[in-house]
């Protein structure tokens, strides 16, 4: 078990230090915003869609490894997705972190479980959780034009 935490630590690590598709998006079709005051986290995430596929996706923001991590990770994992699919992956995601149970399909995380062991410290929680909850906002709003804002509080 050692070797799959010091696994799962290195690609936090590598996320954080290196993070993917971090930079604004010039194409966005829609954007929200996030923010964790327990932590201080900020995240904006920027999505171009076109006929219900999830073309490009990024993210900038200002936050711990996890929140930053999480962020990476959910880009790479959501690029290419339908949007059924990435609604999918939300709630596949949401209850790895929350023990919750509640996807009625649930889907193969893969890289995604190397953040299992947040589930441990309740406190981060929503660090791991806040830029998937801005994915949603943003999904939410993706059919006016204006820009959504969540908090996690
Ligand atoms: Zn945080």
């Amino acid at each position: 078990m050692t070797d799959l935490r010091d696994f799962y630590q290195e690609i936090i690590l590598d996320h954080y230090r290196k993070p993917r598709n971090f930079s604004p998006l010039e194409s966005a079709t829609c954007q929200a915003r996030g923010h964790n005051p327990l932590c201080g986290d900020r995240v904006e995430v920027y999505l171009h869609i076109d006929t219900g596929v999830v073309r490009e996706i990024s993210f900038q923001g200002a936050g711990c490894a996890i929140s930053t991590a999480s962020a990476s990770l959910m880009t790479e994992a959501v690029k290419g997705m339908t949007l059924v699919e990435a609604c999918a992956l939300f709630d596949s995601f949401h209850d790895m972190m929350t023990g919750t149970g509640e996807a009625s399909d649930p889907i193969d995380l893969g890289k995604l479980e190397a953040l299992s062991g947040v589930r441990q410290i309740p406190i981060r929680v929503k660090c791991a959780t806040l830029a998937w909850h801005t994915l949603k906002a943003a999904l939410e709003e993706s059919n006016n034009n204006t820009a959504a804002s969540i908090s996690t509080e």
